[in-house]
């Protein structure tokens, strides 16, 4: 595109601070785009929306009180596991944990909760082992 589509104007591709907004919390992102450089719409196509889209889920997750992708990720870590082990021992089918450490559907709150309380050594890896198998 060369020309905005409402105005003719200059149509630019580039980085803009943007402000997303998630039940009343607000952050500033990066977001790359066509912009109009008269009427200062954007343009944003798939590729500019997936760039910035494990940033507004994991905004999402820290406003509704979810691990983040890398803190999940980190836990499992910790238990030195795989994502397919971690899926067989956890649930939600064989892809699960890579769907949540990328950002693609959150985990459950009961899951989420179990990873808390892993991680802060209120329950061992080794009492869920020997209740989940
Ligand atoms: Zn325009």
């Amino acid at each position: 595109m060369t020309k905005c589509p409402i105005c003719n104007g200059k149509i630019e591709y580039k980085s803009e601070m943007t402000t997303y907004t998630y039940k009343k919390h607000s952050i500033e992102i990066a977001q790359s785009g066509e912009y109009c450089m008269e009427c200062k719409e954007a343009f944003l196509s798939q590729k500019d929306l997936k760039s910035t889209k494990l940033q507004i889920a994991n905004f999402k997750r820290e406003v509704d009180h979810f691990l983040t992708t890398d803190e999940l990720k980190r836990i499992r870590k910790k238990l030195q596991i795989t994502q397919q082990d971690a899926s067989q021992i956890f649930g939600g089918g064989i892809r699960a944990f890579h769907k949540y450490e990328t950002a693609e559907v959150t985990q459950s709150k009961p899951l989420d909760i179990l990873f808390r309380l892993i991680d802060s050594n209120k329950i061992s890896f080794d009492d869920i082992k020997r209740v989940a198998i």
